[in-house]
């Protein structure tokens, strides 16, 4: 069996994965609050948790329960209502439908539960009874809240230290807490917005609850992984520990994954800077399988910078490893089904697979680039297969090996003749022409940043400009 290694956020060291069930791996990853759709930036957890449990599938013969939930009840929604002037159930009906799109299109394997926060009220005030009844939660004027300073070791995940956080005033501090630090478990609802009854008053679950009360429901007290985005570190995550710790005596999770940041063109992505790139607009205008690829280009703990660049250059990558599963099924009518719609019996069995490096790779800390880097080279073995004219059956194996270990990374589900046939982002020759205009327009009044951006807007299309004595030039690379 292999031997997955992974970062524990917990003890801040690479451990050897051991489930607590090797017959029911538990995984719960924080899913979306879906109050607006989606950033590129949301969409690198959902890949490379989906890797992970791709992994785990395969090493523990599909005994996985992966829980990712949806936060449909937040102040965010409200307020997104409120602006919208349309219902709440409106705003999160399209973008739960919104992220279940966009999700096929990246090739997302689906949860074994997606567990709604507004169906599961009753679970998270029973947790929120457990607390009072364990002295780690108080109420106050409608809210109850959690006792921080109970918390043994309060910070140990996110390393956050409690007296600078007072000192930064970065707790906010209301008249009814018993110390700044403790945090909503329940509070009143505002006129207008949804609210459940309680034994504390009318109102509605804080965030960190919802993930407590849905990872204990369908995955119990402690389970193996909790995963998220690095951001999800401090507050939430920490206080569902505190939660777990004050209602079940235990530590919620054995591994706590997190996932580093994604920037475009090395600068944070943020409304005030206009670089916001919206998951949906650039799932119409490039395969998602590009996405994908871009995505697993750099490994998970790192920052990933997404820029055109890395659009061309993922585009690329899958035209090699289609070019490469062409050349096996070309003149070939009777292969294996990996390889194309037709049947036979030449395919690689799977025993050969997870011998693969592709594997090897993921079970070192889920290294996706060393993985991809990996599928290059088996590409480039059946390149030179084919030119010394090598038997047949052996290249399709391989091609039927490489396909196999490619859906690891969730990668060429496609035959390459749909791949392609789907082409690329398409662009006209005036559109070239006035995009080479305005990038001299842009020299000529030295914003060289625009004509940089325009550089590498026209590479996104596999345009490649040369600057001459004659004027630009330009060809499709
Ligand atoms: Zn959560």
């Amino acid at each position: 069996m292999h031997k997955l290694q992974l970062y524990n956020s917990l003890s801040n060291s690479i451990e050897t994965f051991v489930p607590l069930d090797e017959k029911n791996v538990r995984m719960y990853v924080c899913g979306p609050t879906v109050y607006a759709s989606p950033h590129i930036g949301n969409a690198r957890p959902l890949v490379i948790f989906d890797i992970l449990l791709r992994v785990l599938r395969k090493i523990y013969d599909g005994n996985v329960t992966y829980v990712r939930n949806i936060t449909d009840v937040d102040d965010k929604i409200n307020a997104a209502a409120r602006e919208r002037n349309i219902s709440i159930q409106e705003i999160t009906d399209a973008v739960i439908a919104e992220f279940h799109t966009n999700s096929k299109k990246l090739n997302l394997l689906p949860a074994t539960v997606e567990p709604r926060a507004t169906l599961h009220i009753a679970e998270m005030l029973n947790i929120i009874g457990k607390l009072i009844e364990n002295g780690f939660a108080y109420e106050a004027e409608g809210h109850v809240l959690f006792r921080v300073k109970k918390m043994p070791k309060y910070g140990a995940l996110s390393k956050i230290n409690v007296d600078d956080m007072i000192a930064g005033s970065r707790v906010e501090i209301a008249p009814y807490k018993e110390d700044p630090l403790d945090f909503v478990l329940w509070k009143p609802s505002n006129e207008g917005t949804p609210s459940w009854d309680s034994d504390f008053g009318s109102g509605r679950p804080g965030w960190h609850i919802e993930c407590s009360a849905m990872s204990h429901k369908y995955l119990g007290e402690q389970f193996d992984i909790h995963a998220g985005g690095q951001d999800l570190m401090f507050p939430h995550h920490e206080n569902e520990l505190a939660q777990n710790f004050g209602a079940f005596g235990c530590t919620m999770a054995k591994y706590w994954i997190h996932n580093n940041m994604l920037v475009v063109n090395g600068q944070k992505m943020s409304k005030s800077f206009g670089n916001v790139v919206a998951l949906d607009k650039i799932l119409q205008e490039y395969d998602g399988e590009i996405i994908r690829y871009v995505l697993l280009s750099s490994h998970y703990q790192k920052i990933l910078n997404w820029t055109n660049q890395a659009l061309y250059q993922a585009k690329q990558g899958l035209d090699r490893l289609y070019g490469a599963l062409r050349i096996a099924t070309a003149d070939i009518g009777n292969i294996c089904e990996c390889c194309s719609d037709s049947t036979a019996a030449t395919c690689i069995s799977d025993g050969d697979v997870t011998s693969s490096p592709i594997i090897d790779a993921l079970c070192n800390n889920l290294n996706t680039p060393l993985a991809l880097h990996n599928l290059h080279l088996m590409a480039d073995e059946i390149f030179k297969m084919s030119e010394q004219e090598c038997n047949r059956d052996r290249i399709n194996g391989l091609c039927a090996s490489m396909k196999n270990a490619a859906s690891l990374l969730g990668l060429l589900w496609k035959s390459s003749h749909e791949w392609f046939q789907a082409g690329f982002k398409k662009i006209s020759e005036n559109e070239i022409s006035q995009l080479i205009e305005d990038r001299a327009i842009a020299k000529m009044t030295d914003n060289f940043e625009r004509a940089d951006e325009i550089r590498e807007q026209l590479l996104a299309y596999g345009v490649i400009i040369e600057d001459s004595k004659e004027g630009t030039m330009w060809k499709i690379g």
